[in-house]
């Protein structure tokens, strides 16, 4: 997994445009480094852990603004809670398992765009995988 340094990240926002404050920096920054696509209430506590005084609104409007800029992707998967994928990475789907509620990346083919029916342009797919990861099928047969 990429990891990204902060320069990175600013780079990042200000190449969108948008101003590097500080909150906004430490939400990317998480989402970037933490591959588990968390909701907004997992990015609030680690900013609120970090930095004293921030408000979840604070959190939120980072959000919304990251999401605006097309630097994070919220991701709906069947429950009524948004999570949160850098945007800037390749195609991929998600697999949700359903005995630990973890979210994966999956590969996608570079040409699924290809699966659309002539004259469609593709700008973005969403495929979402649910089933049993490798690790709770290992302690389900463990029992
Ligand atoms: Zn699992
Ligand atoms: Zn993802």
């Amino acid at each position: 997994m990429e990891i990204f340094s902060e320069r990175k990240i600013i780079e990042m926002l200000r190449q969108a445009g948008i101003r590097p404050s500080i909150h906004r920096l430490s939400v990317l920054e998480y989402v970037a480094n933490n591959r588990t696509h968390p909701v907004a209430e997992e990015i609030y506590e680690f900013i609120a852990s970090k930095y004293t005084g921030v408000s979840k609104t604070t959190v939120y409007n980072s959000l919304h603004t990251l999401v605006e800029a097309q630097i994070l992707r919220p991701l709906e998967m069947g429950s009524n809670t948004t999570r949160y994928d850098l945007a800037i990475q390749k195609p991929h789907s998600h697999f949700k398992c359903k005995s630990c509620g973890k979210i994966f990346d999956m590969n996608l083919p570079a040409d699924i765009d290809k699966m659309a029916a002539p004259g469609f342009r593709v700008e973005s797919t969403d495929l979402h995988f649910a089933g049993v990861c490798p690790k709770c099928i290992k302690i389900t047969e463990n029992k």
